[in-house]
């Protein structure tokens, strides 16, 4: 695929990235690295062979299959640390990084344990100019059970820089009433709550996340302009959807939503739902697996018709949605406006 670029001046920008897939940001090199640490030959072909996939459940099952070589804490502070020098190298500041505690749980690892090799092999970036927090995630396919005993972990990781606690996986699963007694129980701790919907389920699915989980972002919410009411709505609540291009076109999200059997990148609801007002952000999902980053993302949306105003209006809505305290966050926003105004992108 030819990838357009974002203007020069934009590239020196720092950027927010408000969803990405830890599991998901493992390069094909670290996927063999990680096979050898526990015995397991897996070539590098295999490995790229594995991140190609005909539809949502094609995905499902390759993101199923590289979680089974993070085993040992060690092996989440790797992945932590391969992740956070991607950032770096494209400049973004700020990330919230999604981390399946479901999965963890489902394969009886220590959550606790996982969770502080993760902080501390973030921590170490600090200095270096990128903070990161985490969002723990349960999965749709597994019960309100499970999800209740990740709630109870999440809530007592706050000092580990858990900000929020999130469920994605397959969105025709469960309904989400199954999941309200963990959300509450997050909630209650202090964490902020986010929610897949509206990724391959309807404009329903994202009410339902805001309605009955209390949901305060969508992760994708692309299916919201199929329902013109919903998106209003959005807009007025300004209820920011976490926008995944590439990622939508891989899994076949894109198809779906635009009940097109041949999707295109041009057929991507993201300027649609930006220019109706919504406050939309920008972000990979699972990069390695959909052959992206952050940067080539900003390029997708240039190629869709944001001017370079509009590119920095969005890169701005990543820090405005970001689950930062009032004054970190404030100044996140004054240095990225200052930096823009530098480089004459205001
Ligand atoms: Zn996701």
């Amino acid at each position: 695929m030819t990838v357009p670029t974002s203007p020069r001046a934009f590239a020196r920008l720092p950027l927010a990235e408000l969803h990405v897939h830890l599991e998901g940001s493992i390069a094909p090199s670290t996927v063999v690295e990680l096979a050898g640490r526990h015995g397991i030959r897996i070539t590098r072909e295999e490995a790229i062979a594995r991140y190609s996939y005909s539809n949502f459940a094609g995905f499902i099952e390759s993101f199923k299959w590289v979680t089974r070589l993070i085993r040992e804490p060690e092996d989440f502070a790797l992945i932590t640390e391969r992740l956070a020098q991607d950032l770096l190298r494209q400049s973004v500041a700020y990330a919230e990084v999604t981390i399946s505690a479901g999965v963890m749980l489902l394969r009886e690892q220590d959550i606790g344990a996982n969770m502080a090799a993760i902080a501390e092999a973030g921590t170490a970036f600090q200095d270096r100019g990128l903070k990161l927090a985490w969002i723990l995630d349960v999965v749709r396919q597994f019960s309100g059970e499970a999800a209740i005993a990740v709630a109870h972990a999440a809530a007592g990781l706050r000092s580990s820089g858990v900000v929020a606690f999130g469920i994605g996986g397959d969105e025709l699963a469960l309904p989400l009433s199954e999941f309200r007694r963990a959300f509450d129980i997050a909630r209650d701790a202090g964490l902020h709550i986010v929610a897949h919907a509206g990724e391959i389920g309807g404009p329903d699915s994202i009410r339902e996340a805001i309605e009955v989980l209390g949901a305060e972002r969508i992760g994708h919410g692309i299916a919201a302009i199929n329902d013109l009411a919903l998106c209003d709505e959005l807009a007025a609540r300004q209820i920011p959807l976490e926008v995944c291009p590439t990622s939508n076109l891989a899994t076949g999200a894109l198809a779906l939503q635009r009940r097109k059997p041949a999707a295109l990148l041009a057929n991507h609801p993201l300027k649609e739902l930006y220019d109706r007002g919504l406050r939309v952000t920008l972000s990979t999902d699972d990069p390695a697996m959909f052959h992206t980053n952050l940067r080539q993302e900003y390029g997708v949306a240039a190629s869709l018709g944001f001017s370079t105003t509009e590119l920095v209006h969005l890169a701005e809505n990543g820090f405005h949605a970001a689950f930062l305290p009032p004054e970190e966050k404030l100044t996140l926003i004054r240095t990225f406006r200052e930096r823009a105004a530098a480089l004459r992108l205001l």
